[in-house]
């Protein structure tokens, strides 16, 4: 055998599996077929939370205005946006492959194959381990609607140096939603796309309705329940076939409806979405070979797929096994404001079995209030009325993502409503709003939701 261990995919759940195992001790390599750091750093995560710094400067700049500063007319350059984004994707790609190689992990460039031996073929090399990785992650689906390959996906996007006057965006899910808010604030025309009469399928009622209406006053224009039938290419650019004739004319048009598991030339099984099949041991069909991350399309995000590695490796060579809990992995919606959650939705933890005390708030921020701002901060919790803790948070509002991520630990620690209320507020903030929270807003019970379906 070459190594101990191969690593299919050198983005952030490969890179992290495979530190950690040769931190054990073990003789390891990578495979990557693209640059070193995958989706999240170069194509995903990092760039899009870099677009959304500068969508939300153009948000600073006028409120600077209220506050007393005498701002000239900002205006947005794209080129200048993408060449310093260039210059720090490039950087980040510099400090992976100094982590792999501090780490003593061998990174070989190139496409990987398994062959029927198990092997890891890359162009001419064979190599061979009695552990193999696949973290392949995902790509933007390009076959959801006739045509929709001739639009651009979040990496076009990402790698524009102009940007569009108008675009449709179609899909509601995270990618759909963050750019919409995004490009909305930076001069761009958006009609956004979705098949449900909210975006977002899948989060609580209220972040979902929070998002269309802050989304609507950002000025984007939403198209509930419409999507088009087809896509061709022709006017300024491309046409959405929106059905009875209709034909809507677009010079720019980002699809964002989902990612698919990169699976090709693995011979892994697959379950009926495309995902590699794997048990709670991260193993595939095929002995000796694991996956973890996207291409097992369970939690895509990118902590998910850095735990998992870690687990992985430390479970292959470290002393003792562990497998990662998945059942309250929090996450985050940049869109501004943006969203944040922990738990499940209020109709999940019905379907649960849990009966509910539901705590709410809504209001204006004193940030937003004090220059006659409009937007809103939302905040909801969860209590388990059999026990008292606190199942769910869910937030849209300043600063969401940073608030609840702390919350998720006190979560994890099993922290109930009592805890909360005994905490003594932090003034002024946000945040403080979570533990000041003293009126109930309704109770509920899973008898009334199954009575009520
Ligand atoms: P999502 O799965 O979040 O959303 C896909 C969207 O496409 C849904 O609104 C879906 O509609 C719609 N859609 C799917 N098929 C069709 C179709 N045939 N016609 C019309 N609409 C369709 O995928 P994204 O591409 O937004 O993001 C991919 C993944 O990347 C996410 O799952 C997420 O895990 C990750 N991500 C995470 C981010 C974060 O953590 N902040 C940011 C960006 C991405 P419907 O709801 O009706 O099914």
């Amino acid at each position: 055998m070459d190594f101990d261990f191969i690593v299919i995919g050198a983005g952030s759940g490969g890179v992290a599996a495979s530190r950690r195992a040769a931190s054990h001790g073990a003789r390891v390599a990578i495979v990557e077929g693209r640059r070193v750091g995958g989706t999240c750093v170069l194509r995903g995560c990092v760039p899009k939370k870099l677009l959304m710094y500068a969508a939300q400067l153009g948000d600073a700049f006028r409120e600077a205005r209220g506050y007393g500063w005498a701002v000239e007319t900002p205006a947005f350059e794209m080129p200048r946006w993408a060449a310093a984004k260039a210059a720090e994707t490039t950087r980040l790609e510099g400090i992976y492959r100094q982590l792999l190689a501090g780490s003593g992990v061998t990174l070989i460039e190139g496409h990987a194959q398994l062959d029927d031996a198990g092997a890891v073929c890359v162009g001419e090399q064979r190599l061979t381990a009695p552990q193999v990785l696949v973290a392949t992650g995902s790509a933007p689906v390009t076959d959801s609607i006739p045509g929709i390959a001739a639009c651009a996906t979040s990496d076009d996007l990402l790698d524009l140096n102009e940007l569009p006057s108008r675009a449709a965006i179609i899909g509601g899910g995270f990618i759909a939603v963050e750019f919409a808010s995004m490009l909305v604030r930076l001069g761009v025309a958006v009609d956004l796309f979705y098949r449900d009469r909210l975006p977002l399928r899948g989060f609580d009622q209220m972040l979902r309705t929070a998002a269309a209406a802050e989304l609507q006053a950002a000025g984007v224009q939403l198209h509930p329940g419409s999507v088009p039938t087809q896509i061709q290419r022709g006017g300024s650019g491309l046409l959405l076939l929106m059905g009875e004739d209709r034909v809507l004319d677009f010079p720019w048009v980002l699809n964002a409806t989902g990612r698919r598991p990169n699976t090709a030339g693995l011979g892994l099984a697959l379950d009926e979405r495309g995902a590699v099949l794997i048990d709670a041991d991260l193993r595939t069909s095929r002995p000796g070979v694991c996956a973890i991350g996207d291409v097992t399309n369970r939690v895509n995000l990118t902590p998910v797929a850095i735990a998992e590695g870690r687990a992985l490796a430390d479970s292959l060579f470290g002393p003792t096994p562990r497998r990662v809990d998945l059942s309250r992995v929090p996450s985050a919606v940049f869109m501004l404001p943006p969203i944040a959650t922990v738990g499940p939705t209020e109709e999940a933890a019905l379907a649960a079995g849990h009966d509910l005390h539901v705590y709410e708030t809504d209001f204006r921020p004193m940030k937003q209030a004090f220059i006659g701002g409009t937007e809103r901060t939302r905040m909801k919790l969860l209590v388990d009325a059999a026990d008292d803790r606190v199942l769910a948070v869910h937030m849209v509002g300043a600063d969401a993502p940073e608030i609840v991520q702390s919350l998720a630990v006190a979560l994890t620690a099993g922290a109930t409503k009592a805890h909360f209320d005994q905490t003594i507020a932090m003034h002024p903030t946000a945040a403080e709003e979570f533990v000041l929270l003293r009126t109930l807003s309704r109770s509920l019970t899973t008898s009334q939701a199954l009575a009520s379906r």
